[in-house]
């Protein structure tokens, strides 16, 4: 059976002279059973028609954010949710753009922008559109948020001129769609829960207790482990991020919100703790907010401690087969996390020295160490996505091998 059969693509058609290839892929895509559901944006249908696609497709043609027939029948939320994966071609310069900015001014982007699908774009666009410096800073940004994109290819164009920019033929379009349904990831199937940012400890109700973790190191954890095909859950503190597509998202305050969620993502094969919990929570919350008496020159908090989440993982009994850990140092870096890793009973724990060179906190850039029973591996200065990747090629090797796969440095 062809790995399309069944499968349900929302076909997203934008305003491009290559559209005129869109009837012929959603034939070839009929033909091996998948079934299509096309949008077209005002664009696109200057170049093809809703009753073409339509007749092709065997399927309602969207195309209008405002229409109350069809947002009664299927909103656009449920557009987006209930295909399996999103195919935008041909995706305008200035689709990619709106996108890239998280625009939703119409059904096409609003769609994409409140998915949480998988999407593929087939950029098709003049040479010079497509190498403008402001076309690829909006591809990359695209790439970095998950969305894979084709590769327009070199060659005459329509509009007379040669060069990168002509969407690929059909038949390779479903080639490279049949590709991403047949991808065995290497770790699909596989469950994970990562925490990630500070948690805030309330004071009273407008102060609390705070951290300076920016989350970054965990969300892009969280992003490499979605990519490698794993089912993510990412418990997060607050932080000033945005949500990462295509993953079970949790957002807390407290310790304990995090520990409760904590709980609820068990059982799952792989844990990632890179949040920076609160050690203490305020006892006795003011319900009002504190205010300074006459003649006070001090006031004394007294503090709890929160459950550890990382060593209550370890501890419980549906342990994940792999638990990292995450320590930010001062001083004696590898022997404190070396003996953290003992004591919080992780498999893993990742290392960073906090020093003026290594701010760690809120950089986009890092220094760790990862320490395992057996080993330890330095990977220095570079970016946390980097760093986030190279551990996911870590996971993958651990679940391919069932041992762990660093080699002593
Ligand atoms: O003890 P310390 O805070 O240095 O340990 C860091 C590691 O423990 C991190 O992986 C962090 O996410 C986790 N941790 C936790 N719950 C706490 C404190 C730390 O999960 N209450």
């Amino acid at each position: 059976m062809s790995a399309l059969a069944h499968k349900s693509i929302l076909l997203v058609i934008t305003g491009g002279i290559a559209a005129y290839k869109t009837p012929a892929l959603i034939r070839l895509l009929r033909k091996e059973n998948a079934k299509i559901t096309c949008l077209l944006t005002k664009g696109g249908s200057q170049f093809v028609t809703p009753l073409t696609l339509q007749s092709l497709s065997e399927n309602k043609v969207f195309d209008d954010l405002w229409s109350l027939t069809d947002e009664h029948e299927m909103g656009h939320i449920e557009l987006s949710r209930s295909a399996d994966l999103i195919v935008v071609a041909p995706a305008s310069a200035n689709f990619i753009a709106r996108i890239a900015n998280g625009m939703a001014n119409d059904l096409a982007s609003t769609c994409l922008l409140a998915s949480d699908k998988p999407i593929i774009m087939a950029p098709a666009m003049n040479g010079y559109m497509w190498s403008n410096p402001a076309t690829q800073d909006n591809i990359q940004k695209l790439q970095e948020h998950g969305i894979d994109i084709i590769m327009p290819e070199t060659g005459d164009m329509a509009c007379g001129e040669t060069g990168q920019g002509r969407m690929p033929e059909p038949e390779t379009l479903v080639d490279i769609i049949t590709a991403h349904f047949e991808k065995g990831k290497p770790l699909a199937g596989k469950t994970a829960l990562v925490t990630a940012g500070p948690t805030y400890e309330p004071i009273d109700p407008v102060r609390y207790i705070a951290n300076r973790s920016s989350g970054k190191q965990g969300y892009a954890v969280a992003e490499a482990l979605r990519n490698a095909g794993a089912d993510v859950t990412l418990i997060s503190g607050p932080t000033h991020l945005s949500q990462p597509k295509g993953i079970n998202f949790v957002c807390v305050d407290t310790a304990e919100q995090m520990h409760q969620e904590c709980l609820k993502a068990l059982p799952c094969d792989i844990a990632v703790c890179s949040a920076a919990v609160a050690d203490w929570r305020v006892d006795g919350e003011k319900g009002q907010k504190m205010k300074k008496q006459e003649g006070q020159d001090s006031l004394s908090l007294s503090l709890s401690q929160n459950p550890d989440i990382l060593a209550q993982i370890c501890k419980h009994s549906a342990r994940p087969s792999l638990v990292i850990g995450f320590a930010a140092e001062t001083e004696n870096a590898i022997e404190n996390a070396k003996s953290k890793r003992v004591k919080k009973g992780c498999d893993w724990i990742v290392v960073n020295e906090i020093s003026q060179e290594n701010p760690a906190f809120d950089s986009s850039t890092n220094s760790v160490s990862v320490i395992t029973a057996q080993d330890m591996k330095s990977w220095d200065d570079m970016p946390k996505t980097k760093i986030a990747d190279m551990l996911a090629d870590e996971i993958v090797h651990f679940f391919g091998e069932k041992k762990p796969a660093l080699k002593a440095v």
